[in-house]
């Protein structure tokens, strides 16, 4: 299946490496001009599967790095820059990024910066990574704790979905894709909602049961974000859950690991609260939300009240502030968001003791 868009580049299963193929065949001169960056666990389980599909790929060129969030930094950035130099990579060149939301940040980061811009295509091998990470041409890194904080918008040339990846994927990190997909729901589809309470944890590993929910929770984004690319407006609704969730996810960062599903769970659950307090969610809806994800999710219950003023310093800094205000996407409804909402501290705290 192809995605019928302004600029087709999404391509799913078998066709997907088909067209790759041609693609690599005919417009990179030569295979010492492709790199493919992976990281040491996309390297085993994920790289025989590429190379299964385009065997001539095993000649090209492989930068690794270690796999995690923490290796999401500028440093690494310029050692695949160093990497490329020495392997002589050109503007002709082009990477290809397999491995999860941390590899195709940075590579598309890399991508965009190299030379001022070399080639790239992402295959995403986490749910994460398929339904949210890799589509929506935001690229980037952190600065210490601050998320993304360094980064570009940068347009692949081409999006390879191929949900076999996911075989090998521990649970946790499905679910963690999943709360995005969730998400899309809340946000802008409430039959996809309910289609996504249907799922069942025990198939989850079979993802031929649910591909056509990964491709509709793809479709979903991709009409955002083609009606918004650079965040002015409308794209912000995909923010919903994530002004609480990136402050959970970067203040946990130094403590213990937070998965990015479950900061944006929980996000999801606080900012549903202030939505039901001033924006006009029901109060049905608002407990619809929070048993689905609170019984799917290990959601931590209990915020004392010194990571709560931690956690405002943090949403405070964030930047997709305005004028020094917070700024909040919040549901009208399951399936509807508004964007731009100012809320007071005094919710936000309130939200994390409910
Ligand atoms: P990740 O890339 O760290 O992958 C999670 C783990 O799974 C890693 O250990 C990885 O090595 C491993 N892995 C990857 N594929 C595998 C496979 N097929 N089988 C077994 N193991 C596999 O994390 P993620 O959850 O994919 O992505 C999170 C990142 O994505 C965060 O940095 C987040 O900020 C970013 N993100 C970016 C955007 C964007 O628009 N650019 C959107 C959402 C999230």
């Amino acid at each position: 299946m192809k995605m019928k868009k302004k600029e087709e580049f999404i391509y799913f299963n078998e066709e997907a490496y088909n067209v790759l193929q041609n693609y690599l065949l005919h417009q990179v001169d030569s295979i010492k001009n492709i790199f493919i960056l992976v990281d040491d666990i996309t390297s085993i389980h994920c790289l025989p599967i590429l190379f299964r599909h385009i065997s001539f790929l095993k000649k090209s060129n492989l930068i690794k790095i270690k796999s995690g969030e923490k290796e999401k930094n500028i440093y690494t950035c310029i050692q695949i820059c160093k990497d490329l130099e020495k392997l002589k990579a050109t503007r002709k060149s082009l990477i290809i990024n397999l491995g999860g939301g941390v590899i195709t940040d940075i590579g598309g980061f890399v991508a965009s910066i190299f030379k001022r811009g070399i080639r790239f295509v992402n295959i995403p091998t986490t749910l994460l990574g398929m339904v949210d990470a890799s589509i929506g041409y935001k690229t980037g890194v952190n600065l210490g704790s601050i998320k993304n904080e360094i980064g570009s918008f940068y347009i692949p040339k081409f999006l390879i979905i191929d949900p076999h990846f996911l075989k090998t994927l521990p649970n946790k990190e499905i679910l963690s894709g999943m709360a995005e997909m969730f998400k899309h729901g809340l946000i802008a589809d409430k039959n996809f909602w309910k289609e996504m309470n249907q799922i069942q944890i025990d198939i989850i590993q079979n993802e031929n049961e649910w591909i056509h929910l990964i491709q509709k929770s793809i479709l979903i984004k991709q009409k955002i974000v083609d009606q918004d690319p650079k965040e002015k407006g409308l794209r912000k609704i995909l923010n919903f859950g994530h002004t609480i969730g990136h402050a959970l996810e970067s203040y946990f960062m130094s403590i213990k690991e937070m998965l990015h599903g479950v900061a944006v769970t929980m996000g999801m659950i606080y900012e549903s609260w202030i939505s039901f307090k001033i924006n006009g969610l029901s109060f049905s809806d608002y407990i619809e939300i929070r048993s689905k994800l609170s019984t799917l999710y290990p959601i931590q219950n209990q915020i004392s009240q010194l990571e709560i003023d931690k956690l405002l310093l943090i949403m405070e800094h964030d930047k997709k502030n305005e004028k020094n205000k917070i700024q909040f996407s919040l549901l009208k409804e399951i399936g509807k968001c508004s964007y731009n909402c100012q809320v007071p501290s005094s919710l936000i705290k309130e939200s994390f003791l409910i």
